[in-house]
């Protein structure tokens, strides 16, 4: 048998694939940024302001006088120091960082993946639990919410108790759904666990509700933060914390310079800074609150309650409303195809007041046009 090169097929980019890409991966979309030039962008949860003007000049002076040549701190010592603080870590608990936290779910999906081991999640949820489940060889399972997108703990511990989950994740307000989970179904959930769980709060700056305190009350639990949205999504910083025993089998598996030196120093800077960035988190929580009570007042729309900076919502004929606002230059998520209970669910990300009042009247508009063109 001739190989590829000598049937004259090295042309042929597909079949060295098929003979050398895993065919699970092969299988696999790549997660998909859509194009968002001169739109106004709220479809990913980012902080729509932008920082003042004299720390932007100090972040160039950081970025001026940074040690590119050198390896940055492996370790990250000072950054993990005002994170402790600012995140109030207890006592005894410790600190892990990543490239922003999927990488750090990437890690405990790695560090997890014994041959058969099972991942489980809630539906629906962050997609990429399941995505990076498959990437690293576990099985994901994922357990319906209950129709108002609350937990169903039973049916939670009846899953974990049929397939034995070596993780479960849960997000803390839940993404795209936006609300939080009652606190005594989840504690039920982590005491009865069959393995590790952990709590996402990558949406605590709006929720202001955590298990960050509770840690030590739990062996078998880990809370994950990030800074992605809280206004800093571009630095890709995210952290997990709790007993430095479990971190430790983590951070085995981290690659030694994940924090670039930029994103250390830059990190260091905000944090000195919190305010600014609380204050921001504050304007996005009045932010949410103005645009409920505006999205409330038109007609033909569900929208469920949230503790993010996004507010999901449920219109008949949602896929032409998405696309009568992109005509509108308002680029938003739509979820609905992703999930059946996501059907006609589209999330929109809280912007500026400005952007706010401009997607209200987009939505307006564009639930008129959809409406006439329907009737
Ligand atoms: C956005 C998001 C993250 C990812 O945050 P990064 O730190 O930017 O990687 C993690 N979990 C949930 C639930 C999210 O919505």
């Amino acid at each position: 048998m001739m190989n590829m090169a000598e049937s004259g097929a090295a042309t042929d980019v597909q079949d060295w694939i098929t003979s050398v890409v895993r065919e699970d991966i092969r299988a696999l979309a790549s997660y998909h940024v859509p194009d968002s030039s001169g739109m106004i962008k709220l479809d990913a949860m980012e902080n729509p302001y932008a920082l003042p003007e004299a720390v932007r000049r100090e972040i160039g002076d950081i970025a001026a006088s940074a040690e590119l040549n050198r390896y940055p701190d492996a370790d990250a010592r000072e950054l993990k120091g005002l994170l402790r603080q600012a995140m109030a870590v207890p006592p005894g608990m410790d600190l892990l960082l990543g490239n922003g936290s999927d990488e750090i779910i990437q890690l405990l999906a790695q560090v997890c993946a014994r041959p058969g081991a099972v991942m489980l999640g809630v539906e629906p949820s962050f997609v990429m639990f399941p995505m990076i489940a498959k990437v690293c060889g576990l099985r994901f399972v994922g357990v319906p919410l209950a129709s108002d997108f609350g937990l169903d703990a039973d049916a939670v511990l009846a899953a974990m108790a049929q397939h034995r989950p070596a993780v479960s994740f849960f997000a803390y307000p839940n993404n795209p759904t936006g609300n939080l989970f009652d606190a005594d179904a989840l504690e039920r959930i982590v005491r009865n666990a069959s393995g590790l769980v952990i709590i996402d709060e990558a949406y605590h700056p709006f929720a202001r509700a955590s298990f960050m305190a509770r840690l030590p009350e739990f062996p078998n639990l880990l809370v994950m933060r990030t800074l992605s949205k809280l206004g800093l999504a571009g630095l890709r910083l995210g952290l997990i914390a709790g007993r430095p025993e479990w971190l430790a089998e983590l951070d085995k598996v981290r690659l030694p310079y994940n924090l670039n030196v930029l994103t250390q120093r830059v990190a260091v800077h905000m944090l000195r800074r919190a305010d600014i960035l609380d204050t921001q988190a504050q304007a996005i929580r009045d932010g949410r609150a103005r645009l409920s009570a505006g999205m409330s007042g038109l007609a033909g729309i569900q929208i469920y309650p949230s503790d993010a900076n996004f507010i999901l919502f449920r219109v008949p004929g949602a896929e032409r409303v998405f696309e009568a606002l992109k005509r509108r230059r308002i680029l938003i998520k739509k979820l609905t195809g992703s999930h059946p209970v996501l059907r006609d669910c589209l999330r929109v990300t809280v912007g500026t007041p400005e952007e706010n009042e401009a997607f209200l009247g987009a939505l307006s508009a564009s639930l008129q046009e959809v409406g006439a063109g329907h009737a």
